[in-house]
């Protein structure tokens, strides 16, 4: 989508910090981290939430999933661990309509969130 921010940082429009990339998904670094490791997992194509997902998308779903898992080991995280979230509309603070997964990791985390 043209006017999609993260479709324009896949099609390297608008630059980013590209930390991993294969040919369904790019992962890269939040331009404002919340943690020491604060790393957004997007799949190449478009879809604009967890809610416009389809069957056909379960693989891409688990591509972004194990991207965020092997972001987090090459980063350390491995062992302390290390959160993923996926905020979908209003309530969750969802503001890029582009589905991301957040890796968050480096430093302790509180439950339940904010
Ligand atoms: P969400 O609030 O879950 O939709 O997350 C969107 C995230 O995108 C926020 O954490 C923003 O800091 C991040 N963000 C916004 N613009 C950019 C950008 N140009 N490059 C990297 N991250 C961005
Ligand atoms: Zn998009």
């Amino acid at each position: 989508m043209a006017d999609c921010l993260f479709c324009r940082i896949v099609a390297g429009e608008i630059p980013a910090t590209i930390v991993y990339q294969n040919d369904q998904v790019v992962a890269f670094r939040d331009i404002t981290p919340q943690a020491p490791t604060h790393v957004l997992v997007v799949p190449r194509r478009h879809i604009a939430s967890l809610s416009d997902l389809a069957p056909g998308d379960d693989a891409l779903v688990g591509e972004m999933v194990r991207a965020a898992a092997g972001i987090a080991k090459e980063a350390g995280h491995a062992d302390r661990g290390y959160r993923t979230v996926f905020n979908t509309n209003a309530d969750a603070g969802q503001t890029v309509f582009h589905i991301h997964l957040h890796l968050l990791g480096g430093r302790k985390m509180g439950w339940p969130p904010g």
